[in-house]
């Protein structure tokens, strides 16, 4: 019997193992898939944007991993401490040895507001706050329901961010959450980023920068936060933001075991080929999700493209067929824009965020970069759809590939 080890059993490891026991191919090749992860619960991630505002609760974002995961999937409920690529082992918390014939690292991002010096000291939780986590979003909510007026600074340390829309969207639902309470104008809001616009790619970028200004929202851009101190922000080159309420999107490391094996970057990322998203050293070593180190977008949407990949590739390597290059790096996502209203984008490596229809060309019915109800009623459905098609891996007439029709090439 091939062993097939998934390492995280978040969105990525969900999905593929889901995706791999489905497949007729795995009672061919007699196929094990283990799921590795010490956490029991799964968390909806986009969720976590809407519980500081209420507008979510604890119960519609978590659902039990085991659940989540075909019968005949076995789960380890552990922590992986390290991995050995010669002997094919992975050493788990309690000391066991986990075999595998094919691994695949689907471990995420590892928060790590400790790393910023100051950020985690007396105002940690008191008025800094971040929302990437179910305990930051949770306290953040209370801190918003009591906050009066001052300034909220919402502040990206470094990228890679999973997500990298997300502290848009906050800043865009704390004006529509502060309206709401009629006391707006009491609040200056910046956005303090180390990009030198609102965003990565040109054309949306400047959709969110101009959004911002509409908004009344203040734009501090080639911020490189190095310390948090008296209630200010201080960047590298000592500039300084002072904060009454701050909102950090803290920097972002790959697990531990990743950093110390042979098939991790500086950051614990795993490097893999951007298009078969194989390991070129260990080619049974696949990894997918935010623990990739390949320049798409960390995204759920990404890890959803990029099972599909993964799926393929591990049936051809234990076919002894070369894998296929085929991912795009595509990515898509909604931005909530406050007032029941969100943008939508959809990119690739090559091709930046473009206006036009998505997801059928020239009809959509969902606008892209547009700021629409729709888009609004899409991100809300996303949820349903990630726990009822995605996780589940049934079928989702959206395809991994990108594709230029329906989209207007501005650039
Ligand atoms: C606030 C917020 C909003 C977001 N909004 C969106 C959105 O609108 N659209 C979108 O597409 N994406 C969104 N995302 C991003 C999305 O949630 C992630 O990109 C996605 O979950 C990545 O999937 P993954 O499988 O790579 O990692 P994860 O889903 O994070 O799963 C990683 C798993 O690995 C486990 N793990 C970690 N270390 C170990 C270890 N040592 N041993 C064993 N297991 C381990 C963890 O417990 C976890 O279960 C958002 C994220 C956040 C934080």
């Amino acid at each position: 019997m091939k062993q097939v080890v998934i390492l995280g059993g978040g969105t990525g490891g969900n999905i593929l193992a889901n995706r791999l026991q489905k497949d007729r191919r795995s009672v061919r090749f007699d196929l094990q898939i283990t799921v590795v992860d010490p956490e029991k619960d799964h968390l909806y991630q986009p969720g976590l944007l809407f519980l500081p505002f209420g507008s979510t609760t604890r119960e519609k974002i978590i659902r039990r991993k085991r659940q989540l995961l075909r019968k005949e999937i076995r789960l380890v409920e552990q922590s992986v401490t390290s991995l050995d690529t010669i002997a094919r082992t992975v050493t788990l918390a309690d000391g066991s040895l986990l075999p595998y014939d094919v691994l695949v690292v689907a471990t995420g991002t590892r928060i790590a507001p400790e790393e910023t010096e100051g950020l985690t000291g007396e105002g940690w939780f008191k008025n800094r706050f971040d929302f990437y986590t179910l305990e930051g979003a949770t306290r953040l909510q209370a801190a918003l329901q009591e906050f009066t007026g001052g300034h909220l600074v919402i502040n990206i340390v470094d990228v890679p961010i999973k997500c990298p829309v997300a502290p848009l969207e906050f800043a865009f639902l704390a004006d529509d959450y502060f309206k709401r309470r009629g006391i707006r104008n009491k609040v200056k809001i910046s956005y303090v980023t180390p990009l030198d616009n609102a965003f990565t790619k040109p054309v949306a970028a400047n959709v969110f920068k101009n959004l911002l200004a509409e908004k009344n929202i203040d734009l501090v851009t080639e911020f490189n936060t190095g310390r948090v101190e008296n209630n200010q922000i201080v960047s590298w080159d000592d500039r300084t933001v002072d904060f009454d309420l701050l909102v950090t999107v803290p920097l972002h490391n790959g697990a531990e075991f990743i950093k110390n094996s042979d098939i991790g970057d500086d950051l614990g990322f795993v490097r893999v080929d951007s298009a078969t998203l194989q390991n070129p050293m260990h080619k049974e070593i696949f990894a997918l999700g935010d623990a990739t180190s390949v320049p798409a977008s960390k995204a759920g949407s990404v890890a959803h493209f990029e099972s599909e990949t993964v799926h393929e590739n591990i049936m051809r390597f234990l076919a002894g067929d070369e894998p296929l290059a085929d991912f795009d790096g595509h990515s898509n996502c909604f931005i909530e824009t406050g007032a029941g209203k969100a943008a939508l984008i959809d990119f690739s490596y090559e091709v930046e965020p473009l206006p036009g229809s998505y997801p059928l060309p020239f009809f959509g019915p969902l606008r892209l970069l547009k700021v629409t109800r729709l888009n609004h009623w899409g991100k809300l459905a996303f949820r349903l759809i990630y726990w009822h098609l995605m996780l589940p891996a049934r079928y989702l007439p959206i395809s991994r590939h990108f594709s230029l029709r329906g989209k207007q090439n501005i650039t």
